[in-house]
């Protein structure tokens, strides 16, 4: 079992999985977040990020396994589950003809607080997303950006403990992403929030979340700390193209380097990771010379998460 260092559990799930007739969407996933957290799950398209939110918020039932949000079953204290969780998923769902408070005083309603409650709980999430000033104005007008902070606002009305974020910042330009995260970590920090996001930009995921899970055809392959993911296989990446040479000599060669941490290689393209340290392009260029190889291109980087990303993509 994959833990969270210690904490209080915000989010236990045990073996979830859910089947759409022949195809497995989630495959007995099994993992914890804890409270206060921030954790992302990243995966390819299709890879059961969206079904695992749903069953995670109740929406829809697993097929089997099962999940603790806030210690209450997703199965038996949905209500209990509900009322301790937020969710903005990546399909617009505010209505652009009433204006932001309209907007979130039409929420309220449903939480059935006395008017001057509500007015006050609205302002505040207001506030916090920094939409006040616009409260007035019919949403329709708002930039893509701005309903987006509504959407989160409005999640927000019941104090969550729990939010779930589905890709929040698809379709948003670089800035408005930016300034969009730094309300998903003012919320953490200020309020304790505990978040669960989903997002496609894995650049994203590494520096804002405490823990990233990768998820790929249902399973999660691998969950940590982003660097932990990261380095686990070399702090840089060589790639490389062998243009003559054999591919199995030359991984032989290579893995007899030991700063050589993982050699992966596909027609000819080398992907190597390496530990730290200088002139390592060089070296392996004068290596290869030495021993009959020619090096047809080369590069080096320095290792990123969507490093890791392809890695447990491919099968690692
Ligand atoms: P994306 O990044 O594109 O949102 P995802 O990781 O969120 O993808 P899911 O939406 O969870 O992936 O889908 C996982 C798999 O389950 C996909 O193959 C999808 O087609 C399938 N799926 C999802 N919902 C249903 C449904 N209601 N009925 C049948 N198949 C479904």
């Amino acid at each position: 079992m994959i833990m969270s260092e210690g904490r209080n559990r915000a989010i236990e799930v045990f073996t979830l999985t859910k089947n759409f007739k022949e195809l497995t969407a989630v495959d007995g996933i099994l993992f914890e977040v804890g409270a206060g957290e921030i954790f992302g799950l990243i995966g390819a398209n299709g890879a059961g990020k969206t079904t695992t939110i749903m069953m995670l918020c109740t929406l829809i039932r697993p097929t089997s396994g099962s999940a603790r949000i806030c210690g209450y079953d997703i199965i038996k204290e949905s209500k209990k589950v509900r009322e301790s969780i937020g969710v903005v998923f990546e399909e617009p769902s505010i209505d652009i003809r009433l204006t932001g408070r309209e907007n979130l005083d039409f929420h309220a309603r449903m939480y059935r607080l006395p008017k001057k409650m509500r007015e006050e709980r609205v302002s505040e999430v207001l506030d916090l997303v920094e939409l006040r000033d616009k409260e007035d104005l019919l949403v329709k007008d708002y930039s893509g950006g701005m309903q987006r902070r509504l959407e989160i606002a409005r999640s927000l009305l019941n104090h969550p403990k729990v939010l779930f974020l589905d890709e929040p910042t698809i379709g948003l330009d670089v800035q408005t992403r930016r300034k969009m995260w730094d309300y998903v970590k003012k919320m953490n920090r200020e309020e304790g929030t505990t978040l669960f996001l989903t997002t496609h930009y894995i650049d994203e995921a590494d520096q804002i979340c405490n823990r990233v899970g990768i998820m790929d055809h249902g399973e999660i392959k691998a969950i940590d700390r982003p660097e932990r993911l990261k380095y686990s296989a070399g702090e840089s990446v060589i790639s490389l193209k062998l243009s003559t040479g054999s591919k199995e000599d030359f991984s032989r060669l290579l893995s007899e380097l030991d700063w050589v941490k993982e050699i992966d290689e596909s027609n000819g393209s080398f992907r190597v990771g390496i530990s730290y340290g200088e002139k390592r392009v060089p070296e392996i260029v004068r290596l290869a010379r030495e021993n009959g190889f020619s090096i047809s291109s080369i590069s080096s980087h320095k290792v990123t998460l969507e490093d890791a990303f392809i890695r447990h993509n491919e099968g690692g």
